[in-house]
C-alpha cells in the first residue's frame, strides 16, 4: 500500500498511476477535499482494480502533515510505500522574499517529509520492509530567484542520506528522484511567468531553458518517473539506499 503526497496532478499522480498499475492500493493526497478528488480516487481505483482513498491534507500545516500516515493506515490497513512528491517552487530571491513565503516554502517542501517519514518508520521497521521516495530536484543553472525551494530541496537530499545510512539493513529504504524538466502544471506556471523577481531572466529565455540545459531536448512524462519509483520499490533495489538519482536527459551544470 502507497501513499503519494500532491498526486492529484503531475509527477505524483503519474507516479501513483505506476505504482497502481503494480498492484498497489493508494493513498492520493492534496490540499482541499473537494469532489474532483473525490472523483480522481474512483477513476484510479476502475482503471486499475485497486483501492484508493484521498488524504486531504495540506502539508504547510504541521498538524495536517502529522495526521496523513495515520489517516492512510486506518484507511488501508499499513503503509508500505511513501512517496513525498509534494513541492513548491514560487519564485523569491534571498534578499526580497517575505518570511511567510519562506516558512510556507521549508514546510511543505522539507518538514512534512520529515514529518512523514517519523509517522511511517515504527511500522515499516516493525515489518522489515519498507520503501520511502523522495522528490526533489538537483541544484541547477536555471533555479535562480528560488531560494526557499532550492533550500528546501537540499534540505530534503540531505535528510534522505541520514535516513537511509539510520536504516541500512533493516528492509526499508530511502532514495530520491531528481527530475529535470517533466512537463506539469508547475513547469506550465514558471514557463508563463514573464516577471521574475530581478528582472535577469526574460521570458524567452526561459522558454529555451529545456534546450540549453536538458542536453537530451526531451521532456519526460510524469508516468516515466513512476516507472522510476515502481523500481526502487522492486526487489533489484533493495540495496539501493542512501541515492539521488537525476533524470534529466544530461544536465548542463
Ligand atoms: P505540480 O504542481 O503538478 O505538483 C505539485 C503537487 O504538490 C501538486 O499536486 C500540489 O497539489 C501539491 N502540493 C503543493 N502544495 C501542497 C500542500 N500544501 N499540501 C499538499 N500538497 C501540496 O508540480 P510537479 O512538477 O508535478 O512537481 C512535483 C514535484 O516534483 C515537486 O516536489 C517539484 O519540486 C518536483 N520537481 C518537478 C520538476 C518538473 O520539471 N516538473 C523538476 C524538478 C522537481
Amino acid at each position: 500500500m502507497a501513499v503519494v503526497t500532491g498526486s492529484t496532478s503531475g509527477i505524483g499522480l503519474g507516479i501513483a498511476c505506476k505504482l497502481a498499475a503494480g498492484g498497489a492500493d493508494l493513498v492520493i493526497n492534496g490540499p482541499g477535499d473537494t469532489s474532483a478528488n473525490e472523483a480522481l480516487c474512483r477513476e484510479i481505483a476502475k482503471v486499475y482494480g485497486v483501492r484508493v482513498a484521498f488524504g486531504a491534507a495540506d502539508l504547510s500545516n504541521t498538524d495536517e502533515a502529522n495526521k496523513l500516515i495515520g489517516y492512510s493506515t486506518d484507511a488501508m490497513g499499513r503503509v508500505d510505500i511513501l512517496v513525498n512528491n509534494a513541492g513548491m517552487q514560487p519564485a523569491d530571491s534571498a534578499h526580497i522574499s517575505a518570511a511567510q513565503q519562506w516558512d510556507a516554502t521549508i514546510a511543505v517542501n522539507l518538514t512534512a517529509v520529515w514529518l512523514t517519514i517519523r509517522a511511517v518508520l515504527p511500522q515499516m521497521l516493525e515489518r522489515g520492509w519498507g520503501r520511502i521516495i523522495n522528490v526533489a530536484p538537483m541544484c541547477r543553472a536555471d533555479a535562480e530567484n528560488k531560494s526557499a525551494a532550492q533550500a528546501s530541496k537540499y534540505g530534503v537530499i540531505g535528510l534522505t542520506k541520514d535516513v537511509a545510512l539510520d536504516l541500512v539493513g533493516r528492509g526499508v529504504t530511502c532514495n530520491v528522484i531528481c527530475p529535470g524538466w517533466v512537463p506539469s502544471p508547475h513547469v506550465k506556471t514558471i514557463s508563463s511567468d514573464a516577471k521574475p523577481p530581478n528582472g535577469r531572466r526574460p521570458k524567452a529565455r526561459r522558454r529555451t531553458a529545456v534546450g540549453e540545459l536538458q542536453l537530451s531536448y526531451e521532456l519526460k512524462a510524469p508516468d516515466h518517473l513512476g516507472s522510476l519509483a515502481a523500481f526502487f520499490c522492486s526487489d533489484a533495489a533493495a540495496q539501493v539506499n542512501g541515492v539521488a538519482l537525476p533524470v534529466d536527459g544530461g544536465w548542463f551544470r
